[in-house]
């Protein structure tokens, strides 16, 4: 399939070094100059293609009518007291998703969006809520990492990005192909550079996807698991219905199988109270990953308005982590950041025409309360 259209202009945040390879091919230039192009796009961060010294001016003027070098638009910056930024991001799709940036001592994380809304509407998650209407193009999600690098350069006490995250809006395995380019050019060293172990990718499960990801990257894996058994599975994250527990372990073997180095899966435990959190359910949960090469992350439950959840006390929350511990699961407790600015986990909303009617059904169904 060939990059060069007719009727648009190729965008520079939408290709990968291979993408810049054939493109270039296509329009009778030398493959190797991708990587003079991505060094001024990515390193030099030029904005058009003028400044690309190095290359003919033949090339130059041929990339200035077929390429453009459009971002997504910044709509609105938010700080929290904790140091978490919340962007609100314009995409090309239409519609607005937000990207999290959460410092952390030397650590500076990115959470970024993959679609507009969510499909899956895990019953406790506020993007499902909000419905759905598409999914985010390459230059869409790499626009996002882009703002925030501009951003952490001309803030240079904030320090520099060090690991990107796919746990904002959407699912990143319904938004496969664009997910995987994304990821090689956050791994490229032409572009971010950042080491495959620090690009997560997180799903609510996706089976068929987990296993399309063998040889095709080697970022890493975190699935929201949530649940021990299919029961409260099938009704915390609906898509379990398709791909209960044992399928979805398995295809997370397979795919640790395929990285040449030793690497684990996360698993992410959002702990709601009296839902998930009981002694019976800690012992279920280790058992179940008793020998997998992994990690939990216990997420704490964060509230948003049409939540009929609550979070767990402090109490509960140690309890549980220290029934994974004893019995030998390495546990994480994440704390929760950006909450002020209604950045923490599942509470990104963006905005956006959902095209499901879920957000209306959802509103109605609890009158008086708005959604956004
Ligand atoms: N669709 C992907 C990524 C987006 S959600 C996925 O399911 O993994 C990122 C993480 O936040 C997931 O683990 C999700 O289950 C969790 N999450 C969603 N809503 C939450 C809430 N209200 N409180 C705490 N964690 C939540």
């Amino acid at each position: 399939m060939t990059i060069l259209s007719t009727d648009r202009k190729t965008n520079w945040y939408s290709l990968t070094r291979t993408g810049w390879q054939q493109f270039l091919s296509e329009i009778d230039h030398r493959s190797f100059r991708a990587q003079q192009v991505m060094k001024w796009i990515y390193h030099e961060r030029v904005s058009n293609v003028e400044s690309m010294s190095n290359l003919s001016k033949i090339l130059r003027s041929k990339l200035a009518s077929v390429t453009e070098s459009t971002l997504p638009k910044l709509v609105h910056t938010s700080m929290s007291r904790d140091g978490t930024v919340k962007w609100i991001i314009e995409t090309e799709t239409g519609g607005a998703v937000e990207s999290v940036l959460i410092p952390d001592g030397r650590r500076n994380t990115l959470c970024i969006s993959s679609q507009l809304g969510c499909s899956l509407d895990c019953v406790f998650c506020a993007t499902g809520k909000q419905g759905f209407a598409g999914n985010l193009s390459v230059s869409d999600i790499v626009g996002q990492v882009v703002i925030v690098t501009d951003w952490l350069r001309e803030n240079p006490s904030c320090g520099e990005l060090t690991n990107i995250v796919f746990m904002g809006m959407g699912e990143p395995l319904m938004n496969f192909e664009a997910t995987m380019d994304a990821c090689d050019i956050f791994m490229d060293d032409l572009a971010f550079g950042i080491s495959k172990r620090r690009v997560t990718i997180s799903t609510a499960g996706v089976v068929p996807r987990i296993l399309d990801m063998c040889g095709r990257t080697e970022a890493s894996l975190a699935v929201s698991l949530h649940a021990a058994n299919d029961e409260l599975r099938n009704y915390l994250v609906p898509l379990n219905k398709k791909y209960p527990i044992g399928m979805l372990l398995d295809s997370c073997r397979e795919y640790l199988s395929s990285l040449s180095d030793r690497r684990i899966v996360t698993f992410e435990y959002t702990i709601i109270d009296d839902i998930n959190d009981s002694d019976q359910v800690a012992k279920e949960l280790a058992s179940l990953l008793r020998d997998f090469r992994c990690k939990v992350n216990l997420i704490p439950f964060n509230p948003f308005p049409l939540s009929t959840f609550r979070r767990p006390t402090e109490d509960k929350i140690s309890r549980f982590y220290k029934q994974l511990r004893d019995k030998g699961i390495m546990v994480t407790n994440r704390t929760t950041r950006g909450d002020d600015i209604d950045a923490a986990c599942g509470q990104l909303v963006g905005n956006f025409e959902d095209k499901t009617r879920r957000r209306e059904r959802y509103q109605s169904a609890r009158p008086g309360v708005s959604c956004v």
